[in-house]
């Protein structure tokens, strides 16, 4: 996906939004961080309920979007559509998104923490379309893969969430059983009524 976004990597992600209407951040690319790298689930309720997945990769987000959300469950496949790559401070992103404006809705902070690829060099695979993650959550746990179905595409790519079968798998577990943001303690109702700034701000 970075082929076509030339030397910015958050052009797309800009190019979407309007920043006098949204408080999302607008993003800079960061120098990794030390440590592992970190990732965010958050749960979006936009025109239709969806999961936005994020791994930190070379300082940006790079993002998936997972209608029926991530699940510890080995024997369920998701789809996970990739999606523009996210500036590293939408990492705790929580709020209300204009409706009109694109992505307009409610987000918590569903899940964050760190991962580490289970083999190779993380931009690689990204590219190859064949990442092995260990989450580190405080929802998400265990190895997860993440395969993209078919050629390599500038927008919309569709790829394959999994749960490995390991010590972290639950068969029968459903996201949408915990649906609290691990940032606020907040669900999604209430983050709208706490109105349109940030939780946990001002
Ligand atoms: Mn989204």
């Amino acid at each position: 996906m970075s082929k076509d976004q030339g030397k910015d990597p958050l052009r797309r992600y800009r190019e979407k939004r309007d920043f006098t209407l949204t408080a999302e951040p607008q993003g800079s690319v960061a120098p990794s961080a030390s440590g592992d790298p970190r990732f965010v689930v958050q749960r979006h309720r936009a025109s239709r309920l969806h999961y936005d997945f994020r791994l930190e990769i070379d300082g940006v987000l790079a993002s998936w979007s997972v209608p029926k959300g991530p699940t510890l469950d080995p024997s369920t496949r998701r789809l996970a559509v990739r999606v523009e790559d996210h500036p590293l401070d939408y990492f705790d992103f929580e709020g209300v998104i204009p409706t009109g404006g694109y992505g307009g809705g409610d987000v918590v902070v569903w899940d964050w923490g760190t991962w580490r690829s289970g083999h190779g060099d993380p931009a690689h695979d990204l590219a190859a379309g064949d990442l092995h993650l260990d989450l580190h959550g405080e929802k998400l746990g265990g190895r997860f893969a993440l395969v993209r179905r078919g050629k390599p595409s500038s927008t919309r790519e569709q790829w394959l969430l999994v749960h490995k079968d390991d010590d972290a798998a639950v068969r029968g577990w459903n996201p949408e059983d915990y649906p609290r943001s691990v940032r606020s303690g907040l669900t999604n109702d209430e983050v709208v009524e706490r109105g349109t700034r940030p939780a946990g701000l001002g």
